[in-house]
């Protein structure tokens, strides 16, 4: 009977942590130990203009692929860099490395188009965020509006004064700001208003659900609501024509997703940019 109630307890345990913690710590030495060497990688995934296809931004996502040759999803692998704190070390890394990349594209030509990176809870309370921004700015030679920070809704319904006055040092270097996944949490809409951020980014699942009822409904209340507030409105995860048009039916006036280009290594991307019309 006692073993049993171990048993259950056990399980209770491993079914809340996902991975066991062994498995995590494991997974978690790994991931230091790659960064080290240098085996995380950013990828890009094209942003466009939902009525003329135009490439507006691209966003970077993280990606790690073992010594074995695995690659491990970031929805694995970020939130442990979070937890471990390991995430302000790696994500200073993406955004450099980002900013490089867009240094260079803007000076191939694509002169409008903007980097989109996401940054995590622990960076944008980390005390030394906003110089690390503008020394990657500065050290890319960089100006401030090629860059977008993508926070998600939860960060930015965290205290309203931190939140306000992040926005406004990260303003002052002439970055956007975009609120990502929006929709999957709780949104404050008197605190949403006050944040004024360039753009909302609907997330996936109503995207995924746009040819439901409710799905392009909640999408479409989405983009009211964004436009209400003076924000630009993007839709992630377009994986149909369909969706595009719906989207676009809906008013929603850029997308990202499978549909217009996958993420792609920056090898790639050049090609891509070259072959797509872009800003
Ligand atoms: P996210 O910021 O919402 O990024 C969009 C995710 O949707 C990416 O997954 C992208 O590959 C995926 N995606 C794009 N288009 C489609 C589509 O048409 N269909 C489907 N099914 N998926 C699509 P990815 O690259 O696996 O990243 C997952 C999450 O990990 C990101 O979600 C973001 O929250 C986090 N992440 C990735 N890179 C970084 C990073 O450098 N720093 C931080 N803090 N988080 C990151
Ligand atoms: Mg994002
Ligand atoms: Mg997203
Ligand atoms: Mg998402």
């Amino acid at each position: 009977r006692a073993k049993q109630m171990q048993r259950g307890t056990a399980q209770y345990f491993s079914a809340e942590m996902g991975v066991d913690a062994r498995e995590r710590f494991k997974l978690l030495k790994g991931l230091r130990a790659s960064f080290e060497a240098r085996r995380l990688f950013v990828v890009y995934q094209p942003q466009v203009d939902l009525a003329t296809r135009q490439a507006i931004a691209v966003e970077a996502l993280l990606r790690w692929r073992t010594e074995d040759g695995q690659f491990v999803p970031p929805d694995q692998f970020i939130p442990l860099a979070e937890q471990s704190g390991l995430i302000v070390a790696i994500g200073e890394f993406v955004l450099r490395t980002s900013c490089h990349q867009i240094k260079r594209l803007r000076d191939l030509g694509h002169a409008q188009l903007r980097m989109a990176v996401n940054i995590s809870m622990a960076q944008f309370r980390h005390p030394r965020f906003i110089s690390t921004l503008q020394a990657a700015l500065r050290d890319a030679e960089l100006e401030g509006n090629a860059l977008e920070l993508e926070i998600t809704e939860s960060m930015a319904m965290d205290d309203l004064d931190m939140v306000l006055h992040m926005l406004a040092e990260i303003r002052a270097t002439g970055a956007t700001v975009a609120i990502d996944d929006f929709g999957t949490g709780f949104s404050s809409l008197s605190q949403l208003r006050q944040l004024q951020v360039e753009r909302l980014k609907i997330d996936r699942t109503f995207v995924n659900e746009s040819s439901t009822a409710a799905g392009s409904t909640i999408a479409g209340m989405v983009v009211n609501l964004g436009h209400t507030l003076g924000m630009r409105v993007i839709a992630e995860g377009i994986e149909t024509e369909e969706q595009a048009q719906q989207l676009l039916a809906l008013g929603c006036q850029e997308g990202q997703g499978y549909l217009f280009a996958r993420p792609m290594p920056s090898e790639l991307l050049e090609g891509w940019l070259a072959n797509a019309k872009s800003a």
